[in-house]
């Protein structure tokens, strides 16, 4: 089945030409477009043919010619304004790579992080981890002072000698 989102990209297409190439609608944005985003109010949830997410609305009006990164901002949810989950883009920035608000991205590994310490096994092998290394602290730490008290031992037989 051909998804709803490819079939308004195809009519944005035959209506109005293609917008790759065309100066991105976002004020400010100098890079050239990418292809045709939506900037109005999506209509339609559901999936691109390869499954990504997307959004779309039927009415051709909604759509204007958007650069690479202003499209995934906008196909990811949110507006251009904030982002899905509230951020505001223009504080928070977004990764150079692939657009992820970076408020975003420190939610999502604090999030990780958080999971991985709630999971048991993860949590017994940082403890193991952890008593590894300060039994090895503490085998260098026996070794210094047992060598700092033969060189003390050394020094005192000089001084009697
Ligand atoms: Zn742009
Ligand atoms: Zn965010």
């Amino acid at each position: 089945m051909t998804s709803g989102y490819v079939i308004v990209h195809e009519m944005l297409r035959r209506e109005f030409g293609t917008a790759v190439g065309r100066p991105c609608v976002v004020s400010g944005c100098t890079s050239l477009a990418d292809g045709w985003g939506l900037v109005g109010e999506a209509t339609n949830y559901g999936e691109k043919n390869d499954g990504t997410a997307v959004r779309w609305s039927t009415d051709l009006r909604d759509y204007a010619p958007l650069c690479f990164s202003h499209n995934a901002q906008l196909d990811g949810g949110g507006d251009l304004l904030m982002c899905p989950r509230g951020h505001v883009r223009i504080t928070w920035g977004k990764d150079a790579t692939n657009s992820e608000c970076v408020g975003c991205r420190r939610e999502r590994l604090r999030e990780y992080k958080r999971r991985r310490r709630a999971d048991p096994e993860y949590r017994a092998r940082e403890n193991a981890r952890d008593r590894a290394q300060k039994a090895k602290r503490r085998a260098q730490t026996t070794a210094q002072t047992s060598a700092a008290t033969k060189g003390r031992q050394a020094t005192n037989r000089e001084g009697q000698s």
